[in-house]
């Protein structure tokens, strides 16, 4: 699942095609949204701004409309040149924003949605969001509010994920945010110091700082996805278990992470 520095460096080309500019033109290929009249309602409006607060990218015009999305495990933005084989198929498109040379392209959903500007304030989801891992300024007070406002019993890897906390944040950053602390993700957030907690989302803050500015997430992982292979701290096996009521896997080193 794309995570927040994923979308945040979506929202950075988007907005280097798209800020300012009228789109010349926009097309919705997939078939859910041919009842929609998307095209119309935007035809003619300038986007003012595009931005991205946690995973959630918004795509904001002019006269108060905003295409609000959230990719979850299977959408994806892509920005291509005029031309250029997209990376899927032309029917799983469910918007294209052109202008220049460029097509900016949304595909597979699973939410796209147009609301107005008021609505993305509004909107349950959205007004309950956490601020951004990634934004300018980071509140430590506000986040610790949240967290300690969790259910102490939650274990720390699995209280990271609630984008009420924190919005960004998910299983890839968590795993090697916990594992770069020595921080057992199954540890409950009652034996949790706030110290450690802001070590914990400082170091996802700066990595996937990091990962914006590369354009890409890192292609290596200490713990992610490396279940049965050696800890690069202690030679471990790493271990791999389904956590918190979503069940989204969580890995761990059982050696050197408390
Ligand atoms: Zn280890």
């Amino acid at each position: 699942m794309p995570e927040g520095d994923t979308i945040h460096h979506a929202a950075n080309r988007i907005r280097a095609v798209l800020e300012g500019c009228v789109p010349e033109q926009i097309l919705t290929p997939q078939a859910r949204h041919r009842i929609d009249d998307w095209p119309r309602t935007l035809a003619g409006r300038t986007v003012r701004s595009v931005d991205a607060h946690g995973k959630h990218l918004f795509v904001r015009f002019e006269g108060g409309v905003t295409l609000h999305s959230h990719l979850r495990m299977t959408g994806s933005w892509g920005v291509h040149r005029r031309g250029e084989r997209w990376r899927r198929a032309r029917q799983r498109a469910w918007i294209v924003l052109r202008y220049g040379d460029w097509d900016v392209v949304e595909f597979d959903g699973p939410v796209l949605e147009l609301m107005s500007e008021s609505r993305t304030r509004t909107h349950p989801q959205l007004a309950a969001l956490g601020q951004d891992v990634l934004g300018e300024r980071f509140d430590e007070g506000r986040f610790l509010a949240r967290l300690r406002a969790d259910d102490q019993t939650r274990p720390i890897g699995d209280a990271l994920l609630n984008q009420e906390t924190v919005a960004g944040i998910g299983n890839m950053w968590k795993a090697e945010s916990c594992f770069a602390l020595g921080i057992d993700p199954w540890r409950e957030l009652r034996h949790l110091a706030d110290g450690e907690a802001l070590a914990l989302v400082g170091h996802a803050r700066a990595a996937m700082r990091r990962s914006v500015d590369a354009g890409h997430p890192p292609r290596a992982h200490e713990v992610y996805r490396r279940a049965g292979r050696p800890c690069p701290r202690c030679a471990t096996p790493i271990r791999r278990r389904e956590q918190g009521e979503n069940n989204r896997v969580t890995f761990w080193c059982p050696g050197c992470q408390r």
